[in-house]
């Protein structure tokens, strides 16, 4: 899977068209795509309430449709892109969108990494869509849900399912002030350890991604005495084979652990070579191992 995601520098802001329909506005313009998901991660920038007063002061949300009808003519300076490809028509609208983008960023585990949408690809979609749908034959899909990354060159990447608020006010601010963002590098691991969070895995023997996990949430989920999902994607050094190794060593069952590492960041290579092939143990299948904080 190529992976495009230029430094926020490199990529200036198009000039600047005529505002049709609205009043001329000083303010930078902010524009909100979809593609394949469940809008949770719109709804994230929706539920940042008081900031969301503040950024409305500074940006001019110019194109929104989960938000507003109101629409202002793009090139829009920057655009918040939701989704992943997953049909030809959406192949053909990334592109527009990148090229009337100024700085581009994706929300979101669909967006960065191919969502649970991907699950698809480890399978053949016509046999998947005869099996749940009627008439499969008036569906019009590609074979394999991918990344904004794959198809046009992304500035920033925000990862989670949902993303995290805190992490989309600050690029928001970083793009405003022509700055970088400060996004956390490494895996959940540390967070737990920031926070002062007692291992879930080494103290209570839950299975737990949390170390080849990107950091960002806050390790939300040890905090609550579950094992970590994934959902914020390889960190950018994972050792995927080795917790598959030690999940399996510790008792659960290869098939589990491969459902482990697919869930949100499936799509993610890191998370695809930590169980191919198939790690070998002897264990059982089981339900409460299959990767949501159960015990290996
Ligand atoms: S990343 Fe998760 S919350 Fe965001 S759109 Fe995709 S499924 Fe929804
Ligand atoms: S702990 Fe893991 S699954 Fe839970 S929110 Fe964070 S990255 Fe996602």
């Amino acid at each position: 899977m190529s992976v495009d995601v230029a430094p926020l520098s490199t990529r200036p802001a198009p000039a600047r068209g005529p505002l049709e329909g609205a009043t001329p506005d000083a303010r930078p313009t902010l524009a909100v795509w979809k593609f394949a998901s469940c809008d949770g991660c719109q709804l994230t920038l929706l539920n940042c309430e008081a900031e969301l007063l503040a950024l409305a002061d500074r940006v001019q949300v110019a194109y929104f449709p989960e938000a507003t009808r109101a629409v202002v003519a793009g090139p829009y300076d920057v655009s918040l892109v939701e989704g992943s490809i997953t049909t030809a028509e959406d192949a053909e609208r990334i592109q527009q969108v990148r090229a009337q983008s100024g700085t581009l960023v994706t929300i979101g585990a669909c967006a960065t990494a191919g969502g649970i949408q991907a699950l698809r690809n480890l399978a053949d979609v016509g046999e998947l869509a005869a099996a749940v749908y009627p008439r499969p034959d008036q569906l019009a899909y590609l074979a394999r849900s991918t990344p904004i990354a794959s198809h046009v060159t992304v500035d920033v990447q925000l990862y989670g399912c949902p993303i995290d608020r805190g992490q989309l006010l600050e690029v928001l601010a970083a793009v405003l002030a022509g700055r970088a963002p400060r996004l956390p590098s490494g895996s959940v691991c540390a967070e737990c350890k920031r926070r002062g969070t007692v291992c879930v895995a080494v103290a209570d023997g839950l299975a737990c991604l949390g170390p080849v996990t990107r950091a960002g949430c806050g390790a939300l989920c040890p905090a609550h005495h579950r094992g970590c999902y994934g959902c914020f994607g390889p960190q950018d050094t994972p050792n995927g084979r080795s917790l598959a190794t030690v999940l399996g060593e510790g008792g659960m069952a290869a098939v589990d652990v491969e459902r482990a590492f697919r869930t949100f960041a499936t799509g993610a290579e890191a998370f695809r070579a930590a169980t191919a092939p198939p790690i070998a143990t002897g264990a059982s299948p089981t339900d409460a191992a299959a990767g949501h904080g159960g015990r290996p």
